[in-house]
Formats: structure tokens, sequence, C-alpha cells
């Protein structure tokens, strides 16, 4: 797959507005994979997290923005705490899926949720949605 990368695109709008709403350098990532590594939810990931910063920095705005990783993502920050680089993985995660909230598109329907997903899903997963509902 050929991909185009422009500086316009590493330093456009969506790139600096990740930046802004997270509070995180994303340009220190170097890659090492560790975030990914303790994830607990990465099996359920379309975009693992690591990715997902790399993808922040190179401007991949409706690849992050059209992925369930964002979604799936519980806020346990277990990834920030292994971050040799000490970047908040989490608050990236959470600053697109503002992006994507401000814009007033859902991904997930908590009322439309069975009993059953209901019941597997983590309870902070559902608090995290419940809370997108408060803006
Ligand atoms: S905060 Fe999200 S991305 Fe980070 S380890 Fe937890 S579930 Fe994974
Ligand atoms: S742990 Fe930190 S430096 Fe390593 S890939 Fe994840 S965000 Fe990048």
């Amino acid at each position: 797959m050929r991909v185009n990368i422009s500086k316009k695109q590493t330093r456009g709008p969506f790139v600096r507005k990740v930046e802004e709403l997270s509070g995180q350098n994303l340009m220190v990532c170097y890659q090492c994979g560790k975030c990914s590594a303790g994830c607990p939810a990465v099996s359920e990931m379309d975009i693992l997290p690591n990715m997902i910063i790399r993808f922040a920095q190179l401007g991949f705005k409706d690849e992050l923005l059209k992925s369930k990783a964002i979604w799936v993502c519980a806020s346990c920050l277990t990834c920030n705490s292994r971050c040799p680089k000490g970047i908040n993985i989490a608050e990236v995660i959470e600053a697109i899926r503002q992006i994507l909230l401000r814009k007033r598109e859902d991904h997930v329907k908590v009322e439309k949720l069975t009993d059953k997903e209901k019941g597997d899903v983590p309870p902070i997963a559902l608090v995290s949605n419940f809370r997108k509902f408060t803006s």
C-alpha cells in the first residue's frame, strides 16, 4: 500500500487538535510498543494503541475517527503507566473520541446493548460511554 505523507498533514489542524486536547507531545513516541503489550483490550482493537499514536503523529484523521479501537479503549490507564516516554496514550484516545463527539457522531449506542452485552462489557467501558452523553 502506498501512503503519501506531507508536512501539511503531520502538522495540520487534526494533529494540533489532538495534541491540544490531550496535552501530549505525540512526536516523542518511538514505537516501542509497550503500550500495546500491556493493554487489556487489545484483542478487540482494529488499531493497536501504539498504532493510534503513530496514526495521530501522521495525521491519519479518517482512519482514527473510523476505528473501533477508540471505543474499545476502557480508559484503564495501563498504557500511560508503561510508556517510557511519558505519553498519556489514554488521553490521546480520549481526545480523538472528543473530536468525533463534538461532531455529534456516536459510535456506541449504549441504549441498544443487549443484557448479555451489558454483562460482558467491562463496567468502566460502559461508564466511559455514558460519560459521552453528559457534555
Ligand atoms: S487506557 Fe485504553 S489503550 Fe490504554 S491500556 Fe487501557 S484500554 Fe488499552
Ligand atoms: S509506550 Fe509510549 S513510546 Fe512506546 S509505542 Fe506506546 S506511546 Fe510510543
